[in-house]
């Protein structure tokens, strides 16, 4: 659980109605002014999760394996790639592929540039979504800090811009001043998954066997991801009860 601070530019968005989110994360209060960086007039604490994908990505595959699942590894050109290994079902969560491997025109990238950094001492994650460069978010780790961002919906580009690396190490500096004192590790793009809205779906026309589809999950998908593999499941018992 992470000591998280939303800076704000007016008095509004820190008075009732708090933002949608809010109700979520529960105890949401007003920062004190010493809790704030230089010019920031106003914002929000909280505490909320932070996963660390270095440690989290393996995890999540050495869980499967200890349940007892069989792991095969490969690339499919299309969906119907698997149907050698006899599957009861086909749960499609290829991501940014996904939409290209059923045909779903609607699936796009939204890139997203992040700079990883030395950690100065930091424990508060902070960002400011009003920053004028774009948006700004520091997230202190336990052996570095992750610096964002960008939001480029459309874009496949996936080498680091090194103008953008400058612009987001210069709005991190303005909302947490220790960076300054960092060293640049890494330069790291992404394409988020986007989609008009998350595809969460039995579909029984793809296949001899019936898919679930689990795609589009943009910006959120390690928030969402929990909620949408219990539906997964959820769908997967409804065919079990009805086979
Ligand atoms: C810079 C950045 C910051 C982000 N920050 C956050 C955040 O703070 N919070 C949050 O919740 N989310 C965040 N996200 C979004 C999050 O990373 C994605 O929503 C999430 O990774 C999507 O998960 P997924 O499982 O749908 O797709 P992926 O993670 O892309 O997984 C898809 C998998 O399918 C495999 N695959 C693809 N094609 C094929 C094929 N043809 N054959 C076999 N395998 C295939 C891939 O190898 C991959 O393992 C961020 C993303 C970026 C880029």
């Amino acid at each position: 659980m992470r000591d998280s601070l939303v800076l704000c530019r007016d008095a509004q968005s820190v008075q009732p109605p708090l933002p949608a989110w809010a109700d979520a994360v529960g105890d949401v209060r007003l920062a004190r002014p010493d809790e704030l960086p230089p010019g920031y007039p106003y914002g929000l604490r909280f505490v909320v999760p932070l996963v660390e994908m270095p440690l989290y990505l393996p995890y999540l595959p050495q869980a499967v394996l200890e349940a007892g699942v069989r792991h095969v590894v490969r690339r499919v050109a299309a969906l119907d790639d698997v149907m050698d290994l006899e599957p009861d079902v086909v749960v499609n969560a290829a991501g940014m592929a996904a939409g290209a491997l059923v045909g779903d025109e609607t699936v796009f990238p939204v890139r997203g540039q992040i700079v990883r950094v030395t950690n100065p001492g930091l424990r508060l994650s902070v960002r400011d979504e009003e920053h004028p460069g774009g948006r700004a978010y520091v997230h202190p780790r336990s052996e570095d800090c992750i610096l964002g961002g960008t939001l480029e919906v459309g874009s496949w580009d996936t080498e680091p811009d090194p103008g953008q690396t400058a612009a987001i190490l210069d709005r991190c500096i303005d909302i947490a001043p220790q960076l300054a004192r960092s060293r640049v590790l890494q330069t790291v793009v992404g394409l988020r998954p986007g989609r008009p809205e998350v595809r969460v779906e039995l579909d029984r026309e793809l296949l001899p066997v019936p898919v679930i589809h689990d795609y589009g999950h943009g910006g959120a998908g390690i928030t969402i991801s929990w909620g949408c593999a219990q539906d997964v499941t959820a769908l997967a018992k409804q065919l079990e009860a009805t086979t």
